[in-house]
């Protein structure tokens, strides 16, 4: 519960800082996710998300400093070849990695997770640069030390869905009141 309040409570200064348009009364709609590993401040994003349908979904993410999301790939469901995604960086650095050549130079991987975060071709963003990653392509991403905001544009986001490297995530899991 404390975490909850007080990650949104950054969260929404952040946005603030950052520009991201958010009205008082929707600092409780941002989420919390962990993940299910119990280390938020390494491991964890702040999530607002603005629209989500069964067609297209808009986000604001944020991340404190150093904070990492973990690899993951969003898969095929049915006919669908899984979720298209375009990434826009609005505030602080962002260390973005995918597939390719082993470029990792100012991000680093969690310590002790080596095995889980096999992406290690860096690219690093700043405000208003943006990519966009095809369905299925593995990734994970840092904030630098100010931490970071984005948004995320995308075909229907089914998020319980998503794969992760690490065993230890078994699905999406928000912080919620209770824990
Ligand atoms: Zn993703």
């Amino acid at each position: 519960m404390r975490q909850l309040r007080s990650g949104q409570k950054w969260c929404y200064e952040i946005f603030k800082r950052a520009g991201v348009p958010i009205r008082e009364d929707e600092r409780e709609k941002i989420e919390i996710a962990d993940f299910g590993l119990n280390e938020f401040e390494k491991q964890g994003m702040h999530l607002f998300t603005m629209i989500a349908t069964n067609r297209y979904a808009a986000k604001a993410l944020a991340l404190a400093p150093l904070q990492t999301e973990p690899e993951h790939w969003h898969p095929r469901v049915d006919d669908d070849p899984g979720k298209q995604e375009t990434i826009r960086v609005v505030y602080g650095t962002l260390y973005f990695y995918i597939p390719g050549e082993d470029t990792l130079k100012n991000g680093f991987v969690p310590p002790g997770r080596e095995k889980v975060f096999t992406c290690r071709h860096e690219i690093v963003m700043k405000p208003g640069d943006q990519l966009t990653l095809e369905p299925g392509q593995k990734h994970w991403f840092q904030a630098g030390q100010e931490g970071s905001v984005l948004y995320t544009f995308s075909s229907t986001a089914r998020d319980v869905l998503d794969g992760f490297t690490d065993p230890e995530i078994k699905r999406v899991t928000d912080v919620t009141e209770d824990g």
